[in-house]
């Protein structure tokens, strides 16, 4: 959460140990706007993963120890990491094609050199493209309040630190409350199908969700429908 409780932009973090093309991103984005984590190796990046997960990852593919490859593996196997997007950066020496990157896991390739204005429009491109819900309005439930386009959540006037995926799945419940969807129906309407993930995934992004709400005392509305799946309701009677 931003201290100073202003709009939340889109979080990305940058993987890279070339110097100069690391500064070269970090200037376009945050200039664009979005707020910029950045490292030259993939250790380090695995650890800041643990924190606030980011939006997008931009990820060079040949790195220092372990490759920006094998990062992509370890966050793609695990349920955690399995669902935020990964933009790979490589140099033509680097000798991978877009296929390689693709069955790797990534969600879209860049090749070195690159205009910056090309690699700010792929990242918008691949937030817009998991976050469609990004361009729709407010919705107001029970006290929780939620911005799309500004990925803000508030309780009252506290303003609520949710990931990516959490904001995706609790704005998805609270427009479509009262209603009980199966854990497939989440996973096409949250994860957009994407074959790979388990329905066990969506099991742990609720329990997160609620230990998040926990916090403001709003973690009843997310409620498990046994045998059936979850809804979100302002009813608290479980009827
Ligand atoms: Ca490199």
């Amino acid at each position: 959460m931003h201290a100073n409780g202003h709009t939340m932009s889109a979080r990305i973090l940058v993987v890279e140990d070339e110097p100069a093309v690391n500064e070269l991103i970090v200037i376009n984005l945050s200039h664009a706007g979005f707020e910029v984590v950045t490292t030259d190796d993939a250790e380090t990046a695995w650890n800041m993963l643990s924190g606030t997960p980011p939006d997008v990852v931009l990820l060079d593919w040949m790195l220092p120890g372990i490759s920006g490859f094998q990062l992509i593996r370890h966050m793609r196997a695990d349920s955690r990491w399995r669902d935020v997007p990964v933009i790979m950066l490589t140099a033509r020496t680097d000798e991978v094609d877009k296929i390689s990157a693709l069955e790797a896991g990534a969600d879209d390739y860049i090749t070195k050199p690159f205009s910056p204005r090309e690699m700010v429009a792929r990242v918008k491109a691949v937030l817009r493209r998991r976050d469609p819900q990004m361009l729709e309005g407010s919705v107001e439930l029970g006290g929780l309040r939620l911005v799309p386009h500004a990925r803000k959540a508030l309780a009252g006037d506290a303003l609520i630190s949710l990931g990516p995926t959490e904001f995706r799945l609790l704005h998805f419940l609270m427009t479509h409350a009262e209603r009980v969807h199966s854990r497939g129906q989440l996973l096409d309407y949250v994860w957009g199908g994407r074959s790979h993930i388990e329905e066990r995934t969506v099991d742990v992004h609720i329990r997160r969700l609620r230990s998040i709400l926990e916090d403001h005392s709003m973690d009843a509305m997310v409620q498990t429908v046994r045998g059936m799946g979850y809804r979100f309701s302002t009813r608290l009677d479980g009827a």
